[in-house]
């Protein structure tokens, strides 16, 4: 009689649980995920890879993982650093690059260029393909440019990556330089830009510009921004995090914060640990420069051969999970949502390996309580939201 009751009550939880397990996998693909930020087509261009063959292995994402994913609109960075000579043509090049991908798969993606477009890719389950241009010094400082690269589907441009523009400046610029440097924020130009981009129906993305730019920019637009790749300073106390009275101000504006995945980002004692891991490798390092290796492929051979220190050094996958909540305690849950950064880190948190382990994420916000409601609107509806305040009729 015992025996048979333990062994009901086992039934019970299993079946509880794997009624869980079930809810979460519902939950998550019946929901329209959005990741605001991925910099696969800039990792393709310098390894000679294709988004449309297998790179498990060798990226965080390529096409098919996209669908196990449950991704369904990925917007695709278009990036090139501040040396680059001719960063505008480089910019049409990288888009020339994801039209050919779209090209190739007609019954799997998508150009996407406004919300109902969005919801027509999804209809026909295929990956709706956006882009967003990380970083205005591609726009060349002409607002004809800025306009091209509309016209060709960019729907956010980032003003800085880490370098700054002739007219604003970048988080590591500010965070970096005296406060006596000659310019800081937006010039009168750069107002001109973000009122540009109100009007033609491109999104202000605040993602790696100073705190001065961030002011200036909420003080000049008439649009909600996004911040397409940013945690939470509180937390993790970098330039590139939002603090408290950003995350209050992108609220107040009806914009939406899109949580970074990067370990750096999210871990306030990751930089400790990657000091300590480069110290630990600084000869091999330099013995492998010296075979003609540069910086980028001498660590990646690195962190290969180091698997176990890397993976002990990456941050907890609880912390994505903290970094929502706590907008989600300061704010509510309509400013924030997920921009991964996937292929433009090299380290993403613990059990969040690729792209694929993302339904992780729902069961983490579903056992902690979320609502469906919630839940629906961190993974794409706040994105969807700003996008369409942001269209232009
Ligand atoms: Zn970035």
């Amino acid at each position: 009689m015992r025996m048979k009751k333990i062994f009901v009550i086992l039934c019970s939880i299993f079946c509880l649980f794997n009624a869980h397990a079930q809810d979460y996998k519902k939950l998550h693909f019946e929901s329209i995920l959005c990741d605001t930020h991925n910099d696969i087509i800039s990792t393709c261009l310098e390894k000679g890879y294709s988004f449309d063959e297998d790179l498990t292995g060798k990226t965080h994402s390529d096409l098919n993982r996209m669908f196990k994913a449950g991704v369904d609109v990925q917007v695709f960075s278009i990036w090139c650093d501040g040396t680059q000579p001719n960063p505008y043509a480089f910019a049409n090049r990288e888009i020339d690059t994801l039209y050919a991908w779209i090209k190739r798969n007609p019954s799997k993606m998508m150009l996407v260029t406004n919300s109902d477009e969005l919801m027509q890719a999804i209809k026909q389950h295929k990956l709706a393909s956006m882009i967003g241009v990380e970083g205005g010094h591609m726009m060349e400082n002409s607002l004809d440019k800025l306009d091209s690269l509309y016209a060709r589907g960019t729907r956010y441009m980032t003003l800085t990556w880490n370098n700054n523009t002739d007219w604003a400046t970048s988080a590591k610029f500010e965070h970096d330089s005296a406060q006596s440097q000659r310019k800081i924020g937006l010039t009168d130009f750069g107002k001109q830009v973000v009122q540009h981009m109100n009007k033609i129906g491109m999104m202000v993305d605040v993602s790696h510009v100073g705190e001065k730019t961030f002011w200036d920019v909420i003080n000049t637009t008439t649009k909600p921004v996004i911040a397409s790749h940013s945690s939470v300073y509180a937390i993790c106390p970098v330039p590139r995090n939002l603090k408290d009275d950003q995350i209050q101000a992108v609220a107040k504006n009806g914009g939406v914060i899109q949580i970074n995945f990067y370990s750096g980002f999210l871990d306030s004692t990751f930089d400790k640990k990657e000091k300590a891991f480069e110290a630990r490798h600084a000869a091999e390092k330099g013995s492998l420069m010296k075979t003609g290796k540069n910086e980028f492929f001498a660590d990646n051979a690195l962190f290969t051969k180091y698997a176990n220190e890397v993976r002990d050094m990456r941050a907890s996958f609880q912390l994505v999970i903290d970094h929502i909540d706590y907008i989600k305690k300061l704010v509510g849950a309509d400013y924030v949502g997920l921009g991964s950064d996937f292929d433009g880190i090299s380290f993403p948190p613990q059990e969040l390996d690729d792209v694929t382990y993302y339904p992780l994420v729902t069961k983490a916000l579903l056992e902690k309580g979320y609502s469906k409601t919630d839940i629906q609107k961190i993974l794409g509806g706040n994105f969807i939201r700003v996008l369409k305040a942001n269209e232009v009729k």
